[in-house]
């Protein structure tokens, strides 16, 4: 398949009850009134630096009921939530509150980046998002730094437990 016929929509892709499903979460309430002026796009410091990245897009696609393209797109998690888009909407629309709710259906799903999954992953092992290489430890212990502080993942995986992200993280995609 091409390209362009993978962009093509298919009247099977469509639910028309997604919209209203997002609409009826907090922060999705005003998704209709977006009238596609693209102001969420032009002022977005993600879309400025990404050629795939369009908060505008992602709100059409979901008043237009693309469930599955919406929420298998890994651009959804390119969303910085600096709420540019969102202060600055002529129409009021709630736009990174939207894309947080998309993102949380999505991650419901377990449709989430490899690369989330990782930093998730890290944060329950050692409690830092990233893994901080032992090339790195070593140098600190040359320079006679002082010991990085520990983190406290028993603590962190209790309260992620609670709000069911462990279980969302080792969620394979559907
Ligand atoms: S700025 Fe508001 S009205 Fe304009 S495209 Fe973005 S969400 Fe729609
Ligand atoms: S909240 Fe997300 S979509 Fe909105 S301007 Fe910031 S990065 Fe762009």
């Amino acid at each position: 398949m091409t390209e362009k016929e993978k962009e093509r929509i298919k009247a099977s892709e469509i639910d028309p009850k997604f919209k209203y499903e997002i609409a009826k979460m907090h922060g999705g309430e005003k998704l209709m009134r977006c009238f596609q002026c693209g102001t969420c796009t032009s002022d977005c410091p993600v879309a400025r630096f990404s050629e795939t990245y369009r908060p505008r897009q992602i709100i059409r696609m979901t008043q237009l009921g693309l469930r599955d393209r919406v929420l298998n797109s890994d651009t959804l998690w390119l969303c910085a939530a600096c709420f540019t888009c969102t202060d600055r909407c002529p129409q009021d629309v709630e736009v990174a509150s939207v894309i947080r709710v998309l993102r949380n259906l999505a991650a419901e799903k377990g449709c989430i980046p490899q690369v989330f999954r990782e930093q998730a992953a890290s944060i329950l092992e050692s409690g830092y998002a990233y893994k901080i290489p032992d090339l790195r430890i070593k140098k600190r212990e040359s320079l006679r730094l002082p010991p990085l502080p520990r983190g406290n993942p028993e603590s962190i995986r209790k309260t992620l437990c609670n709000v069911g992200f462990v279980k969302h993280i080792e969620k394979k995609g559907e």
